[in-house]
């Protein structure tokens, strides 16, 4: 058996009228439309932290590309030297 919190409604505060669709979610009754935008914050709420995630992971591999650049910019000098200096007749 589970304890219901109040007879109010948890996300607006008033009180449930005779005959008024009710719904209950985890511990707490809620009018019907009330329930929907409770559900839809939780939704906006996880949506903010993917596109948080989703920055994150985008500039992770962008920092991954510009060394792996760097990197092979770095190498093909050092090659080019090298190729200059085997090939230096002076
Ligand atoms: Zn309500």
């Amino acid at each position: 058996m589970k304890f219901i919190r109040s007879l109010k409604c948890a996300h607006c505060s008033f009180p449930f009228l005779d005959g008024e669709l009710v719904l209950y979610e985890q511990g707490d009754l809620y009018h019907k439309p009330c329930l929907r935008i409770m559900r839809s914050n939780v939704l906006i709420g996880r949506s903010a932290e993917l596109r948080r995630r989703s920055r994150e992971v985008v500039e992770a591999a962008r920092r991954v590309f510009l060394a792996h650049r760097q990197n092979h910019s770095t190498l093909t000098k050092s090659d080019a030297r090298s190729d200059r200096s085997r090939f230096s007749w002076g």
